[in-house]
């Protein structure tokens, strides 16, 4: 199994940043099959991101409805980010959740839209700080899995990002016996599907840190937000990925 590095560009990025996405389809072509290498720019970069990409590298949605058309003004559907040549989107990350009150319901819904659409899911979960402090974090991550991971998940169709919501953008990260736990116990929840599907980790992964998390038992890849945006530290990342 690959790791796969995916980078989550979240409200950031202008026609003016798409040569960072060429920059890192020319590092990922030239260093070959170590990880696979995907990038989630705003929609409104994404045919554009596929066309520097020339397929060296995969795109991806932050988002989707889960809905294939309809009046749902501002929103974009799985099909919508496949006819723009995504191959992936993400779903449940805890921004949608806080900002957008996104339920575990209709974050399975979505995932079964990117499947509907023929897009790989990544559905995220992860603790808040409160609950990790109150001892909580198994018990919200076994929710969010049992219930925003449809059934019918294969390691083709779906990958799991672990994004302790604490550790996002602050740079802190969980010790790294914390990080091997957590995915232990999330590939435990998924059954028998869960054996090969890959499990990301999230939250600060940084160019000093990767290399460390990425050998970690259990973590397949990584999901970048802020060090995806500079194709210097990304290409770090990905150097980082740990060959099986
Ligand atoms: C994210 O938003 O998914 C994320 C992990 O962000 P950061 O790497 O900036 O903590």
């Amino acid at each position: 199994m690959r790791q796969l590095i995916a980078g989550n560009w979240k409200m950031n990025g202008l026609g003016s940043t798409l040569s960072e996405i060429e920059a890192v389809a020319a590092f990922a072509a030239a260093a070959g099959p170590r990880a696979e290498v995907l990038i989630c720019p705003p929609a409104t970069l994404m045919s554009r991101a596929v066309a520097q990409s020339r397929g060296r590298i995969a795109l991806g949605g932050q988002d989707c409805h889960a809905d294939i058309a309809g009046a749902f003004t501002g929103d974009v559907s799985a099909e919508m980010l496949k006819d723009a040549g995504a191959q992936a989107v993400i779903v449940g990350h805890s921004e949608r959740r806080r900002y957008h009150c996104e339920s575990d319901a209709l974050i399975c819904a979505k995932a079964k839209a990117a499947w509907r659409a023929g897009l790989m899911a990544i559905i995220c979960a992860g603790e808040t700080e409160a609950e990790r402090d109150g001892g909580q974090a198994h018990a919200v991550v076994s929710r969010q899995i049992a219930a925003g991971v449809p059934a019918g998940a294969t390691p083709d169709n779906t990958v799991i990002a672990y994004e302790p919501v604490w550790a996002i953008g602050t740079g802190r990260t969980p010790q790294p016996e914390d990080i091997v736990d957590m995915h232990g116990h999330i590939r435990g929840r998924l059954g028998a599907s869960g054996a090969q599907m890959r499990i990301l980790y999230g939250g600060s992964v940084n160019p000093a840190n990767a290399a460390a998390i990425l050998a970690l038992s259990g973590v397949d890849g990584a999901l970048v937000g802020g060090a995806s945006l500079k194709a210097g530290e990304f290409q770090t990342i990905i150097a980082a990925a740990s060959v099986a």
